[in-house]
């Protein structure tokens, strides 16, 4: 395993992450979860990312349990704060109240004294944001929270934070959380230049756009039955990658990683990695094996003749 630089700061990350939507506390076994992370801590995986409200509040738990077995200091914990955990009012957001309680209850769950980095889920227009900023700042002064980060901010919405942290001379933002992969390429537009501007790394979520890139969906075929698409309670979210025509280009992209003998999980991964300004990949896994397949993508190098070539498949769609 490699290890990045998180932006401009002095936390290094695994190239490779291990995340826990959909998958741990919900739709995995806890056994199994156990497992998964357990594994992704032997091959080197330093870095895990979950949210508060994950199965509200359960991926946390799951995550705590496992990462108590390690030393605190070997393993990088990031977690998130904005979407709702109960229906009043004040259960949601960025307010000062929503982030301060919630830092609290991640900590109780995780069963930890801090997080490294606390994330704001998405940006909340009906705060004002000098207050969002003075409360995470003021985690950090607690010892709550080592660094912070956004995740999902359009490029506006970092630059204004990043002023106002600036004047106040405050602790700068150290991350944006997108969804990046070979099929959903905003970012590079707005996104990662200004990041990078105010040393900001990316650690990209859904590499494998929730497990399309691996090749297992193909254009009209069945779905595989013990997979992401195919479960009631959460396929809804793969729809957007399973028209024909993406589903044939990865395909296209499947053949590409095959003349470079390489698996098409380490093409994408590979693919994302190229970026200077992307920090680390956040994959899922449902299964150990999927990890010891995806943590060999770290080191990959492609040339500029192979990123051509993808370029063009990717023009196709
Ligand atoms: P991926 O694109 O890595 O998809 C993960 C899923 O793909 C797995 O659960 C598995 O599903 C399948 N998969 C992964 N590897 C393989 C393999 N080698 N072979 C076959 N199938 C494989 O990422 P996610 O969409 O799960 O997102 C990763 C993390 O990013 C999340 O856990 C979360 O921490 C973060 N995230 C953050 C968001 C945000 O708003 N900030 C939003 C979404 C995610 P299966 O086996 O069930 O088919």
């Amino acid at each position: 395993m490699e290890y990045r630089q998180l932006g401009k700061s002095g936390l290094k990350v695994s190239e490779i992450a291990l995340g826990s939507w959909l998958t741990y506390g919900k739709t995995v076994e806890d056994t199994t979860a156990e497992d998964c992370i357990r594994l992704a801590y032997e091959k080197g995986i330093n870095f895990f990312d979950t949210a508060n409200v994950y199965e509200q509040g359960q991926a946390e738990k799951v995550l705590g349990k496992v990462l108590k077995e390690y030393d605190r200091d070997k393993v990088v914990v990031a977690t998130k704060v904005y979407f709702p955990m109960g229906d009043c009012p004040n259960d949601r957001g960025l307010s000062r109240k929503h982030i301060i309680e919630q830092c609290d209850r991640s900590l109780q769950r995780l069963g930890m004294d801090y997080v490294d980095l606390y994330q704001c889920h998405r940006f909340d227009s009906s705060v004002p944001l000098e207050e969002t900023i003075m409360a995470l700042e003021d985690l950090i002064k607690q010892g709550k929270v080592l660094y912070t980060g956004v995740s999902e901010w359009s490029a506006a919405q970092i630059e204004k934070a990043q002023g106002i942290i600036e004047r106040k001379d405050y602790h700068k933002m150290i991350s944006n959380q997108p969804v990046y992969n070979l099929l959903q390429r905003y970012i590079e537009k707005e996104v990662l230049p200004v990041s990078e501007s105010h040393g900001m790394g990316q650690i990209v979520f859904s590499p494998l756009a929730q497990g399309v890139l691996t090749g297992k969906y193909k254009p009209n075929a069945d779905i595989p039955k013990d997979s992401r698409a195919a479960n009631k309670e959460i396929g809804r979210f793969v729809d957007r990658y399973m028209d024909n025509e993406t589903l044939e280009a990865v395909q296209k992209l499947d053949s590409i990683a095959d003349q470079l003998d390489l698996s098409l999980v380490q093409l994408s991964l590979a693919w994302i990695l190229r970026q200077p300004g992307v920090s680390s990949a956040i994959i899922g896994a449902s299964k150990p094996s999927q990890i010891e397949e995806n943590v060999q993508a770290s080191g990959i190098k492609l040339s500029q003749d192979v990123l051509d070539e993808i370029d063009k498949v990717l023009e196709e769609i």
